[in-house]
């Protein structure tokens, strides 16, 4: 097939753009961009006009003309392909993004280390951008808005980014069919991390549910007797299945359980049949009641079959904001505002960790600005008490597991928190390595983000669980539950192995700012999913308890 003016076009476009991000020969690039102009401006399709008269169109020339020859002949432009290897996908993708030109995706590419969307959205929420030249706090903003918008495109969302959406559909559905039962279930009920589509149980008939979403401007993607799927203003899918009354309470049970338990369930009890609610289901069956977060692995029904399980954690079971960074690196409040905050929210402390020094794209802390920092702490904490400043650090592990500081340096904080955020790339058996290195170290208290992950984004280094968890549980290191809802790291399946091991986990904020507090939230739904108790967290311990902590040390 004949190769258009507009394929010829875009790629001269993208290999200008391309270029310009890997810093190249900025007469090149211009002679690629204008030539592309040209081409778009053409009366005449290329493929139509002799090869040879190629060469002399308007804005064209010789060497440039050649290439259009190959790509007509060939339906590839060997230069384009040669750079798009050499360029990781996310960073092309970020041309997508509005007001990210080739210059900026090149800063962020080579001087951030950022080679998604999604790690430039997390970058975004530590202030990182605002860092580096050309990047001010409102082109940060604008960025992270751009994206919000661009993600909204893709399909799967972050549990945080449709919270709000969900519960505002819900009630505006409990308002409207006030009649009827209607409950959200599947993984939003679940508190899954990553949502793809919302679902609702109800028994409003499908014919008023379509009239309702029509009148209001939402788009009907399927219509089917008993199942409506639709989407509004945030592009992600709502389902709803429609079930009789008397079936309500059985499909919303079965429809907010993991496939795995819902088949140990069937196997285990006789057939569902209909009740007044979900507790009488497990009544029936003789099995205590399982939160529909817990409604994973089913070896938990064995044991709601002996005991009830414990209450899990809940966000006022929070006593304190761990792991938080101020102005001082890349936060964007004062202490002074972050410890106000804490107080008026009924916080009892606030353990500042701010960066160390090898982490100077987020301005970490050199030895000489940690003891400034540590006279400025004491005189907060004499005008704040009997609220408490911890003195802590977000401790880089180095390359080798080092740690970022001196012994002599590391003893000055209360408490060290050790994470890893450079040379992400690395082998299990690297990651490790230096993850154990880091473990043992007698400064630190608390492993933060233990994988790295960034979720819908990033991976993170591969790690063996396992082996961490054993560690940390020896050396009496604590590890943390991120709660940012990107990071949720340490993953909740994990918690269950690590409870068992009666290791301590810490639902941290990682704020960079008063607004980051709230993400507990999201943290305690994660380890609710993970059967944490408020006394498997540090986090929930008081202040006092807290003390005790410290002073302790560890092991
Ligand atoms: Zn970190
Ligand atoms: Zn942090």
């Amino acid at each position: 097939m004949a190769v258009s003016n507009e394929v010829i076009a875009e790629s001269f476009s993208l290999l200008a753009k391309l270029m310009d991000i890997h810093g190249e020969n900025p007469f090149k690039i211009k002679s690629y961009s204008s030539a592309s102009f040209s081409i778009d401006k053409l009366t005449e399709e290329l493929h139509a006009i002799p090869r040879e008269k190629i060469l002399t169109v308007k804005g064209i020339g010789p060497s440039i003309g050649k290439q259009i020859i190959e790509i007509l002949d060939t339906g590839e432009l060997p230069q384009l392909h040669e750079i798009i290897n050499k360029t990781p996908p996310g960073v092309i993708e970020m041309l997508r993004i509005k007001g990210l030109g080739p210059k900026k995706i090149s800063t962020v590419w080579k001087e951030m280390e950022i080679e998604s969307i999604g790690e430039l959205m997390y970058a975004c929420s530590e202030n990182r951008l605002m860092l580096y030249k050309g990047f001010g706090e409102k082109t940060q903003n604008n960025i992270r808005d751009t994206i919000t918008f661009y993600m909204r495109s893709q399909g799967s969302f972050l549990f945080a980014e449709v919270e709000g959406y969900v519960h505002t559909i819900h009630k505006l559905l409990r308002e409207s069919f006030p009649g009827h039962p209607i409950s959200v279930s599947g993984a939003f009920r679940r508190q899954l991390e990553t949502i793809d589509q919302a679902l609702w149980i109800t028994s409003v008939p499908i014919s008023d549910l379509t009239a309702y979403f029509q009148s209001n401007q939402f788009q009907i993607e399927e219509e089917k007797p008993t199942e409506l799927v639709v989407s509004g203003s945030e592009n992600i899918k709502l389902q709803f299945q429609i079930v009789p009354p008397e079936s309500f309470h059985t499909r919303v049970f079965e429809t907010s359980c993991s496939d795995a338990f819902l088949e140990k369930w069937n196997q285990q009890f006789t057939n569902l049949v209909p009740t007044d609610s979900e507790e009488m289901i497990f009544k029936q069956a003789s099995v205590h009641f399982i939160p529909a977060p817990l409604r994973e692995d089913p070896e938990i029904i064995e044991k709601a079959m002996q005991a009830p399980l414990p209450p899990l954690i809940k966000f006022s079971d929070i006593k304190g904001i761990v792991h938080s960074h101020s102005n001082w690196s890349d936060g964007l409040h004062t202490i002074e505002d972050m410890a106000k905050a804490c107080i008026s929210q009924g916080f009892e402390y606030l353990v500042i960790s701010d960066h160390s020094k090898s982490a100077f794209y987020a301005n970490g802390l050199s030895e000489e600005r940690i003891r400034e920092q540590h006279l400025y702490i004491d005189e907060l904490n004499a005008r704040l008490a009997p609220f408490h400043i911890f003195k802590s650090i977000e401790c880089d592990i180095l390359n080798d597991g080092r740690l970022d500081y001196s012994d002599q340096i590391l003893s000055t904080f209360d408490l060290v928190i050790a994470s890893v955020h450079s040379n992400l790339k690395m082998s299990e058996e690297k990651a490790m390595g230096r993850l154990l290195t880091a473990i043992q170290n007698p400064h630190t208290r608390i492993l933060g983000h233990p994988t790295g992950r960034l979720l819908l984004s990033r991976a993170g280094y591969p790690v063996d669980h396992k082996t961490l968890i054993d560690a940390c549980a020896e050396h009496g290191v604590v590890i943390e539950l991120n709660a940012h809802p990107r990071r949720l790291d340490m993953d909740w399946r994990w918690l269950r192995y690590a409870l068992k091991k009666k290791l301590m986990i810490s639902i941290d904020p990682d704020a960079h700012s008063i607004n980051g507090y709230h993400d507990i939230h999201y943290g305690v739904l994660a380890a609710q999913k993970g059967g944490v108790t408020a006394a498997d967290n540090l986090s929930s311990f008081t202040l006092k308890q807290m003390v005790e902590f410290i002073s302790r040390k560890r092991g």
